[in-house]
């Protein structure tokens, strides 16, 4: 087996310490976004036109759109926690076109409507730059476009196979490294269009705010127990009283879905990062990344990375963990060594930045399915609709989610109700004690094809034509 790039040249052990001896285990996007105190908590009874559940993106998105398209209904969002402290204040910050997770996933499932899928993917990105610019949103929103860059000679070949000249553009390894300055980057694509950078905890910020002008009515600390319905409306359990909807939105991500039958349609895998200081001007000499395009590298395991307003760089990916039972947890956030691991290969993909110090590390829980692309539900007589498996492309793939589950709870027939992305479910992962060793079975395939120069063996040959997956 073949070594990779982070392992022929790793950094060394003091390197590491010194790099994350002041970080804190805390996400730094919520931290610098500022907490909004003036969230209530729920109590009591109330009565609703909608009552949405999750005050992520997806639950915002659906707060911000069920308001433009019916003004008049009273809707109620209801979050465990704070609104945005999930996965939509802990991601890398790409807002990414794709609805499928990437051209070859959304052509092999989907062949048949994967040109409408694409479509629909750009159209919701300009949709949320609009949004943007339409409510003032303060968020960094950066329409940039991305880097995939190729660490490895055989990586060569897939840059070539994908770049279109258009929407990717093949640039060698002088001219990506005149944009951002690794020694490791042997070539790259640039696709300029399809994605923008955002901050997370600024856009959930903002959307927040945004969704309180138009009347929304947000509940923080306000778990939801239990969903039930009758013929006239559907109800919600909290602890401190109950909403009575006409219809309900699950935004709960990777998170316990209240339709039990829709549990093991998702697995939550954590995905850790890392993020530096700000960079001197000197530091950022050499690195060059004038652009602020986000990077992500191609291997199974990958590293995606991206630079902040004020020059510190966000680094993370590469591991992702399931733990055995499934449980979200926050005890699971602390692992040493996939910080060490990620730290190591900052210093391989950086080594100019050596001295460099991590200010903040965290990790979240991504609710992977095995088509690594959202799956939509609806249940009681399509009052409840529900929406997940963004599978670690969900910050703009949520805006398009919001808008199907409002068609659904309208319910009209609609294109994006019509399309078999919508219609058709992934199968479910295998209960445990099945779970968690298929889920590493698939783990170590996956990483001796990162060894193998990306040839996938039997294993995992038989998964792609099962079309099950497993995936961050
Ligand atoms: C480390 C990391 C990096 C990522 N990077 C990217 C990236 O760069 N680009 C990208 O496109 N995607 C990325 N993602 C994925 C993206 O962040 C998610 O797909 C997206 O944020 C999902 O939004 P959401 O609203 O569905 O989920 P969440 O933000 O997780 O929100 C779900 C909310 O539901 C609440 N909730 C759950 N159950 C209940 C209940 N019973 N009652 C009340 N509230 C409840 C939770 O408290 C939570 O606030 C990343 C994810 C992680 C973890």
């Amino acid at each position: 087996m073949n070594s990779t790039v982070f392992e022929r040249q790793p950094a060394s052990e003091s390197v590491i310490d010194h790099s994350l001896a002041p970080s804190v285990r805390k996400a730094f996007w919520v931290e610098d976004a500022g907490r909004d105190a003036s969230t209530p908590r729920f109590a009591g009874v109330a009565d609703c036109d909608l009552a949405i559940v999750g005050a992520g993106y997806t639950g915002l998105w659906t707060a911000i759109e069920a308001k433009r398209r019916h003004p008049q209904w009273r809707v109620v969002v209801l979050e465990a926690k704070e609104p945005g402290w999930a996965a939509s204040g802990r991601n890398g910050g790409f807002v990414e076109s794709t609805l499928t997770h990437g051209e070859s996933n959304g052509r092999t499932r989907y062949p048949q409507e994967y040109e409408r899928l694409d479509k629909a993917g750009l159209d919701n990105l300009d949709a949320i730059e609009a949004a943007v610019n339409e409510y003032g949103w303060d968020c960094d929103f950066w329409r940039v476009g991305s880097l995939a860059v190729a660490v490895e000679e055989h990586e060569l070949q897939w840059l070539d196979e994908s770049a279109d000249g258009e929407r990717e553009i093949r640039l060698g390894a002088e001219q990506v490294r005149s944009r951002v300055n690794s020694p490791t980057y042997l070539g790259a694509t640039f696709s300029p269009r399809d994605t923008a950078m955002v901050h997370p905890g600024k856009l959930a910020r903002e959307m927040l705010r945004t969704a309180r002008e138009l009347g929304v009515e947000v509940f923080r600390r306000s778990p939801v127990k239990a969903l039930d319905a009758s013929p006239q409306h559907a109800q919600l359990r909290l602890a401190s009283g109950a909403v009575r909807a006409q219809r309900v939105a699950l935004g709960t991500n990777a998170y316990p879905s209240l339709l039990k039958r829709f549990r093991l349609h998702t697995v939550p895998v954590y995905d850790y990062v890392l993020m530096t200081e700000p960079l001197t001007a000197a530091q950022r000499k050499e690195i060059g990344w004038s652009g602020r395009e986000g990077v992500a590298d191609l291997a199974n395991q990958f590293h995606y990375y991206r630079i902040t307003a004020h020059h510190r760089i966000l680094f993370g990916g590469y591991d992702a963990i399931y733990h055995f039972g499934g449980r979200v947890r926050s005890s699971y956030e602390e692992r040493p060594e996939s910080y060490r691991k990620l730290a190591s290969h900052f210093f391989t993909t950086f080594p100019q930045l050596e001295g460099v110090q991590f200010s903040h590390r965290w990790a979240g829980a991504i609710d992977t399915c095995s088509r690594f692309s959202a799956f939509f539900a609806t249940a009681h007589h399509n009052r409840v609709a529900y929406a997940a498996g963004f599978t670690g492309l969900g910050v703009a793939a949520t805006r398009f989610a919001a808008e199907v589950m409002l068609d659904q709870l309208e319910g009209q027939s609609t294109w994006r109700t019509e399309l078999d992305m919508v219609r058709s479910l992934p199968t479910p992962f295998p209960p445990e004690p099945l779970c968690y060793p298929a889920v590493q079975l698939t783990r170590s395939a996956l990483d001796r094809a990162d060894h193998r120069e990306g040839k996938r063996g039997l294993f995992l040959r038989t998964l792609d034509s099962l079309g099950l997956g497993f995936d961050s």
